[in-house]
């Protein structure tokens, strides 16, 4: 009895193991593991994660690959940030989703998952008794996002979309910190456009994205684009890896200078296009395009053939991205112009 006191005594003197998941990591350590998402009315799921805690103290950030799951060059990204983060120099915890939706991940779905139908990143902060789609959501809102300092959420182009790299801030006025914190996250990534998103919802028990979901519990996030048409690209997955470690810099986690953009482009006016029709579609403009009001984005034909509708620039600015494939439903999106408005 004795004795196993005296273990107890001595475990509770090593540093603290965090665990998540089947995964769990002392400081100076990295582990990786599963979060479980147990069956519900559908099937269960699992949610691949690493954590990497560096053996100095610091703050925690979320680094969230694969909420569509064929957004795949920050997934690959992500397995090479595991390799190169290093816990005996990183200061504090940096939690790594590699594939949140790992049914649209395996199933090659874009924006839905191919079991309940929905977009991930519209379900947030989800429910224990929803889909798939809320489960997984509330998995990562109550293991990784509540355990965070800060988050990125990393998307690309989805399966379907040649996007030229962006990323989306999102400030709501309701916490000026966390506001001008993820704005200079953002110029930390490194994407040069960034997407000034005001319209996302202030209700923390309806947050909808991943993002807003960190950010309207007061932790400083973005979602950052890079990546295109369902492909690990390699300058692509480069990008992602280089906009860790520059962010990790800013942070002060790891050690090396702090580089932010210089001349970041900032759109406060962005407009994504939908498809008036079902149909097959032809894009003509390539993505990173600048264009004039009124130019052909692309055109619309039936099954057959015959035009059905020439999709024209709302107003003039850049292709941040257009839809790259032939299939097209009526309201999906066609692609997304952006306004450039230079800014210090
Ligand atoms: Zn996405």
């Amino acid at each position: 009895m004795l004795a196993h006191i005296c273990l107890l005594l001595i475990a509770a003197q090593q540093p603290s193991s965090l665990t998540i998941g089947s995964a769990a990591a002392r400081s100076g350590q990295a582990a990786s593991g599963f979060i479980d998402v147990p069956a519900g009315t559908d099937a269960a799921t699992r949610i691949p994660i690493t954590i990497v805690r560096g053996a100095q103290p610091g703050p925690t950030l979320a680094l969230i690959a694969g909420t569509h799951g064929s957004e795949v060059a920050p997934i690959v990204a992500l397995q090479r940030v595991r390799s190169a983060l290093d816990p005996a120099t990183l200061r504090g915890t940096v939690l790594i989703v590699h594939v949140a939706n790992m049914p649209s991940f395996l199933g090659r779905t874009v924006y839905y998952s191919p079991v309940d139908g929905k977009n991930l990143n519209r379900v947030y902060p989800g429910k224990t008794d929803g889909t798939v789609s809320e489960r997984i959501a509330y998995a990562i809102t109550n293991q990784i996002i509540d355990r965070a300092d800060f988050l990125v959420d990393i998307h690309a182009g989805d399966g379907n979309e040649s996007l030229r790299p962006y990323s989306y801030w999102s400030p709501l006025g309701l916490n000026p910190r966390a506001d001008s914190v993820a704005r200079e996250m953002a110029l930390a990534w490194g994407n040069d456009h960034i997407v000034i998103d005001t319209v996302r919802p202030r209700d923390p028990r309806a947050s909808v994205y991943t993002q807003n979901t960190a950010q309207l519990r007061g932790k400083p996030a973005i979602t950052t684009e890079a990546g295109y048409l369902g492909v690990a690209a390699e300058e692509m997955v480069q990008r992602n890896v280089d906009g860790v470690f520059r962010l990790l810099r800013y942070l002060r986690m790891v050690p090396g200078e702090v580089e932010l953009v210089r001349q970041p482009l900032f759109f406060a006016r962005t407009e994504v296009i939908r498809s008036p029709a079902t149909g097959v579609w032809h894009p003509r403009v390539d993505r990173g395009q600048s264009v004039q009001k009124g130019a052909l984005i692309g055109t619309l034909t039936d099954f057959f053939g015959e035009q059905l509708a020439e999709i024209r620039a709302p107003f003039g600015g850049i292709v941040l991205y257009v839809v790259g494939t032939p299939a097209m439903s009526q309201g999906e999106p066609m692609g997304m112009i952006g306004e450039p408005r230079l800014e210090r």
